[in-house]
């Protein structure tokens, strides 16, 4: 497949350093915590809110029986607007960064479409969550852009009976993508509080076939392999040899491989008959570091 230059991923950055990111961030936190000061500190307030606000609160005290339900129905119309918005941006995410940008399967779009990313995001960033970038997940890690999640699940050619592994749980999102393709997904986190809350989260959005576990992913998950293929979503140096060993005869891995401070080139590693192995470079990309435990 061709990949023009420019849709490369050139931000799967870390979050302390992803300028396009990062920027959107501080420009959005800031203009919603925008507020106007209040020059000597005592201030009547005033304006169309405020009347609208009297309005309101006259009508229900003339009203009381009305408040209970007029509240609900209000709360529940705005929790649908809001599902509907999230809906909208999966759809144009989908059309526009995935189809649009030559992700074909159509399993794969449709994994895409049903996975619900604005539920692995922080919630303060929610509203960002279908957009065309990595977004920070705490502890210096980020969710991947929305392309290069399709792309690493497209290329591993996932089909229905198939047993994945993941190293890097982070939010959970790419193993729920995995999870709407595969019979069963097996991932791994070095981080004990995103291993904890990706589980949590992956519970209670129902994903069964998704087996999570808190460690060292570079040795892989040995009881459960050998696996069709094996997604890595942090930069190693090199191809841990216990994850190559799990891994299927025929089998399909891919993993960004690099130092943490040069390009690193996201790679297919194809487990061919009689175990000769063979990489491809794929992309240039940039991913946090693959970590080791101590
Ligand atoms: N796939 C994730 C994003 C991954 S970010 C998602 O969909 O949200 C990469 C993750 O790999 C980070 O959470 C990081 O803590 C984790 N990681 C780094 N080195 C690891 C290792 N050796 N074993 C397991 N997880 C690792």
């Amino acid at each position: 497949m061709f990949l023009p230059r420019k849709n490369v991923d050139e931000r799967e950055m870390l979050p302390k350093s992803a300028g396009v990111p990062n920027k959107e961030i501080t420009m959005i936190g800031a203009n919603l915590f925008r507020y106007k000061a209040c020059p000597g500190g005592s201030c009547v307030p005033s304006g169309p809110a405020v009347t609208l606000a009297m309005l309101v609160l006259l009508l229900s005290l003339a009203f009381p029986f009305a408040r209970p339900l007029s509240a609900l129905s209000g709360s529940a119309a705005h929790a649908a607007d809001q599902a509907d918005q999230y809906e909208g941006k999966k759809a144009e995410m989908v059309a526009s960064q995935l189809a649009g940008r030559g992700i074909e399967n159509r399993e794969v779009l449709e994994a895409m479409a049903e996975v619900q990313r604005h539920l692995f995001v922080p919630e303060n960033l929610r509203r960002l969550a279908y957009g065309d970038f990595p977004l920070p997940i705490g502890h210096g890690q980020t969710i991947s852009q929305p392309y290069i999640v399709a792309f690493m699940t497209e290329v591993i050619r996932p089909a229905p009976g198939q047993r994945v592994l993941e190293i890097g749980t982070g939010s959970g999102y790419q193993a729920a993508v995995l999870a709407e393709l595969v019979a069963e997904v097996y991932t791994i986190e070095i981080v004990p509080e995103l291993a904890q809350s990706a589980n949590n989260r992956l519970r209670q959005l129902g994903y069964a076939n998704v087996k999570t576990r808190e460690g060292d992913g570079y040795y892989g998950w040995p009881e459960a392999g050998p696996f069709d293929a094996i997604v890595v979503t942090a930069a190693a140096e090199f191809i841990p040899p216990p994850l190559l060993q799990q891994l299927k005869e025929g089998g399909l891995m891919i993993i960004p491989v690099g130092s943490p401070f040069h390009v690193q080139h996201l790679m297919l590693v194809n487990k061919e008959k009689g175990d000769r192995v063979t990489t491809r470079k794929l992309m240039p990309v940039r991913f946090v570091p693959f970590r080791r435990a101590e």
